[in-house]
C-alpha cells in the first residue's frame, strides 16, 4: 500500500484541477466556512431540489488539503440525497478524527485517502471544513466555523 503517495497525488491533482470550482448562479442553499487556525475560507453554493443535491460548487482561499477535500466532496455528494450527503459528512468527520474503522463498510470510497490526516492534528480542521460548511449549507445556516460547537443544528423536518 502506498497510501501516502496516493494521498499526495490526489491532493496535487485536485489543487491543479479543482472540481466544481466557482459559484452557482441559481443556488438555493449557501454557507461560508472559516477555519481560523489555518486561515481557510470556503464559500459553498448548492442547488437542492426535492432533497437531492442537483448541483454544488465551492470557491475560496484555502490551503491544499482544504481545497482537495472540498473538490472531492463536491464530486462525492453531487446527485446524492440530503440524507446520503449527511451520512458522508458524518463518516468523513469520523475518518479525519480517527474514529472510523475503515475495514468496516462505509460510503467514502476514494475519500479514504484522507485517513492519514488523523496523525496531523493541525490539518484535521482543514480537511473537515468543507464538510462542516456543506452541513451548514444543507441546513441553510449562513456561516460555519470549525471553532463553533460540535452540536448539530436542528434538522429540517419534512413531516
Ligand atoms: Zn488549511
Amino acid at each position: 500500500m502506498h497510501t501516502n503517495s496516493l494521498y499526495q497525488e490526489v491532493i496535487l491533482d485536485h489543487n491543479r484541477k479543482p472540481r466544481n470550482y466557482g459559484k452557482l448562479d441559481h443556488a438555493n442553499h449557501h454557507a461560508v466556512g472559516h477555519n481560523p487556525l489555518c486561515g481557510d475560507r470556503l464559500d459553498i453554493t448548492l442547488q437542492l431540489d426535492n432533497d437531492q443535491i442537483n448541483n454544488i460548487a465551492f470557491q475560496g482561499e484555502s490551503c491544499a488539503i482544504c481545497k482537495a477535500s472540498a473538490s472531492m466532496m463536491t464530486t462525492a455528494v453531487k446527485g446524492k440525497s440530503r440524507a446520503d450527503a449527511e451520512t458522508l459528512i458524518h463518516e468523513f468527520r469520523e475518518l479525519a478524527t480517527g474514529k472510523l474503522d475503515i475495514s468496516q463498510p462505509h460510503h467514502l470510497g476514494r475519500l479514504t485517502v484522507f485517513s492519514g490526516i488523523r496523525d496531523l492534528p493541525t490539518r484535521v480542521k482543514c480537511a473537515i471544513l468543507p464538510w462542516h460548511t456543506l452541513h451548514a449549507a444543507l441546513n441553510s445556516i449562513a456561516s460555519a466555523s470549525t471553532e463553533s460547537t460540535e452540536s448539530a443544528p436542528p434538522m429540517a423536518d419534512n413531516a
